[in-house]
């Protein structure tokens, strides 16, 4: 398909404009060369690129990006991990996409050898960050092991690429890697959620996604947990299909749980917020052989009643990422327009901006909840 788009894409250039991170929080915009696609790879020309909390840590502390071995600084490495554009290259024997398909991106091609990856968990390959000299297996992480999306272009593998719809915004198709963990979470729980109570604590960018994800394949309720600062969130999380939104600071999370589900608990707790009593709190407001999936980074070490848990025969689940094509998966409930995803992009800035855009989502300044960076 798009023979016409092939003739429209010019070769692309030879250097590009690409923000660097130099120390911490201190981003450089310089030019670099364009990478070349190598076998099973594309070159995508970026066309948006969305911020992410992850970037933020990545921007000011390093992990969870490891760049030849160690800390990203001072490496001329390029973050920035959800974005989307436009295929302008194929590497040798790619007849998976055509020059002109417009593609989001998944960020974890694993090396595709280590045992987590042939079992589709290659958000968490054991060769995680080995890319580099005479350890390259092959692993790639885009945004954290190798460069992402704060730049023109970027190379990437055909595993990590998802189709666009033609009637889906540059702005919004950024948002499908974010619906694409909501979705990877609810599958490592193993729910065939329909008809079941799902709560996500903490109504950031995927915990937003989790509650329109979760409303879209049949969860019932959908209750959605946040404090009073997240005022403007919860509201949005009503239009993306939350049954009910508890403000923390109004009514206690576990007793607001245990009034919806009439005493029983929730079948699932998705925990975004990585409040530091948020996973007490998913152990008190979940079910007897309940499931928690906790999705966001605590940053300190946190208190766990772990006999109630025990005796209460509740799993409690890690997720990094998106795992087992679950981005595909999102793509498709965004292009069928399950929920409305794109009340999430509230700000955009252009690549020359790429500090303020940073700046607007750390702070939440006007609210900002997802930040998007979008190339002219
Ligand atoms: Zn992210
Ligand atoms: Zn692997």
């Amino acid at each position: 398909m798009n023979a016409p788009a092939r003739a429209k894409d010019p070769r692309p250039p030879e250097r590009m404009k690409a923000w660097v991170l130099g120390g911490p929080d201190e981003l450089r915009l310089v030019e670099k060369p364009v990478p070349r696609p190598r076998a099973a790879e594309v070159l995508v020309r970026i066309g948006a690129t969305a911020v992410c909390g992850t970037d933020l840590e990545v921007i000011s502390h390093g992990p969870p990006a490891l760049v030849q071995g160690g800390l990203p600084f001072n490496k001329n490495f390029t973050p920035g991990h959800e974005y989307m554009g436009t295929v302008v290259e194929l590497g040798p024997g790619v007849d998976e996409f055509d020059i002109g398909d417009r593609v989001a991106v998944e960020i974890h091609a694993g090396c595709g050898r280590c045992e987590r990856c042939r079992e589709g968990m290659y958000t968490a390959c054991v060769n995680y960050g080995m890319n580099y000299g005479d350890r390259d297996k092959g692993h790639r992480a885009n945004g954290f092991t190798t460069d992402g999306g704060f730049a023109e272009y970027a190379v990437n593998h055909v595993n990590t690429l998802v189709p666009v719809p033609s009637d889906m915004s540059d702005e919004d198709a950024t948002l499908i890697v974010t619906a694409g963990t909501a979705i990877y979470g609810l599958d490592v729980l193993g729910g065939l959620i329909a008809g079941q109570s799902v709560v996500v604590t903490g109504p950031g960018p995927i915990g937003l996604m989790g509650v329109g994800v979760a409303k879209a394949l049949g969860a019932s309720p959908v209750v959605l947990v946040g404090t009073e600062r997240d005022r403007k969130r919860l509201e949005i999380g009503r239009k993306l299909g939350a049954d009910e939104v508890v403000d923390v600071s109004r009514e206690d999370a576990v007793a607001a749980v245990m009034r919806i589900t009439r005493g029983k608990g929730a079948h699932y707790v998705l925990e975004c917020s990585g409040a530091p009593n948020a996973v007490n709190d998913a152990a008190h407001m979940v079910s007897r052989g309940g499931r928690i999936c906790l999705v966001a980074f605590a940053h300190a070490p946190v208190l766990v009643d772990v006999a109630h848990l025990v005796s209460n025969n509740i799993y409690v689940f890690g997720i990094r990422g998106e795992g087992r094509s679950a981005t595909r998966r999102a793509a498709a409930l965004m292009a069928q327009k399950r929920f409305p995803a794109q009340l999430l992009h509230t700000h955009s800035f252009p690549l020359e901006e790429v500090p303020t855009a940073v700046r607007y989502a750390a702070e939440r300044i006007e609210d900002a909840i997802k930040v998007v960076v979008k190339m002219r």
